[in-house]
């Protein structure tokens, strides 16, 4: 049984909040040796109390991205949990790459920008890029044990979003607290929205081609509203596996940090017969696009990802204004896709200009 010792960037939001309950309950599993906040000292501060071998950094501070990537590189840490809101995460990201750092990735951006990058730099630095999103814990949960070339098809499950029924027609007139409604999860704003648009789903599936190796045309989304069945796994006999669990993220962190081992958690247990049904039904592809801008962007590959996920943030956030209707956040990632570059295997730089310019077209549109 090793001892992970864990650096957590991010520590004061909600998936901080619970890798830090994780580590209370298996303090023989996961030690704390690094954490960070954006700018909730306080949160840092007691955190800090609790763990006091960890050092801290405030990354809102003067030279703030730095110490973080520094703390990412911390010589005691072997994994590094990002669980940064936006692009923040990526510089650190590789930086623990780059010093030998098994990766645990809670924050999208980081492969949905630069998947390519990272999952090259972790295959060169042969260390692991581990999932710690609920969909994605459950593939690499379906898929442990199984050889590759045994898989054909992964299955991304959906919570369909607040507006799972609404009609097309009605869409254009939805407002942002509508959309902030999650069925299931609770969540912050930014990704309570993608789950309405389904772009959520979508920079999902991008993650999933990155961190399976899996080609944008074998991997598949199905709507699952009660969000039991956190994804599945289909195999060339056609067996399926799925992993099913109540809604709780401490259960993906947990097995990032135990696998392939498992030990007692707090996630509660799942009561199949008090749940007594699940359904699943086809998305929505032609009224909720973000799909199908998913596919475009994750086989043409190159910049199209990042471009896809800027134009999708500053959409998002001039909905949230009240500036845009809600099928303009797909529309502006749309436009944005059609004029993007092609340009094979980016690297860092190419890749940051990318979102700079997507960013910069978007709110030109929507200006
Ligand atoms: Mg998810």
């Amino acid at each position: 049984m090793t001892r992970r010792r864990v650096v957590i960037l991010g520590a004061s939001g909600s998936i901080g909040r619970s890798a830090l309950d994780v580590a209370r309950q298996m303090p023989g599993r996961m030690g704390i040796v690094g954490l960070s906040a954006h700018s909730n000292a306080a949160a840092l501060e007691a955190a800090s109390r609790e763990f006091p071998e960890a050092r801290t950094v405030l990354s809102s501070s003067p030279g703030g991205l730095e110490r973080l990537v520094e703390l990412a590189c911390h010589p005691e840490a072997d994994l590094v949990l990002v669980a940064i809101v936006g692009t923040g995460g990526l510089l650190p990201a590789l930086a623990a790459i780059e010093a030998g750092k098994d990766l645990a990735v809670a924050s999208k951006e980081i492969l949905v920008m630069a998947g390519g990058l990272v999952m090259e730099s972790a295959r060169r630095r042969g260390v692991r890029v581990l999932p710690v999103d609920s969909e994605h814990s459950a593939i690499f949960q379906c898929l442990a044990g199984q050889p590759p070339d045994a898989v054909s098809r992964l299955v991304l499950t959906c919570s369909g979003g607040p507006f799972r029924n609404t009609p097309a027609e009605r869409l254009a007139e939805v407002a942002p607290a509508e959309a902030l409604r999650h069925p299931t999860w609770s969540m912050g704003r930014k990704i309570s929205l993608d789950s309405a648009t389904l772009f959520n789903k979508a920079l999902e599936m991008i993650e999933a081609r990155w961190l399976f190796d899996m080609p944008m045309s074998r991997i598949d989304v199905v709507v699952h509203p009660q969000s039991i069945v956190h994804s599945l796994v289909e195999f060339r006999d056609g067996s399926m596996l799925a992993q099913l669990g109540v809604s709780d993220m401490r259960l993906p962190i947990q097995y990032a940090v135990t696998h392939p081992g498992r030990v007692e958690g707090l996630a509660p247990r799942l009561d199949l017969a008090a749940c007594g049904r699940l359904n699943f039904e086809a998305p929505r592809r032609k009224d909720f696009p973000a799909l199908d801008l998913a596919v475009e962007a994750g086989t043409r590959e190159g910049v199209l990802p990042a471009m896809l996920n800027a134009a999708n943030e500053v959409a998002a956030e001039a909905f949230l204004q009240g500036r845009i209707r809600f099928p303009a956040i797909w529309k502006t990632v749309a436009r944005v896709l059609e004029v993007a570059p092609g340009v094979e295997n980016p690297g860092l730089e190419e890749i940051l200009a990318a979102d700079a310019e997507a960013r910069r077209l978007a709110a030109e549109w929507l200006a």
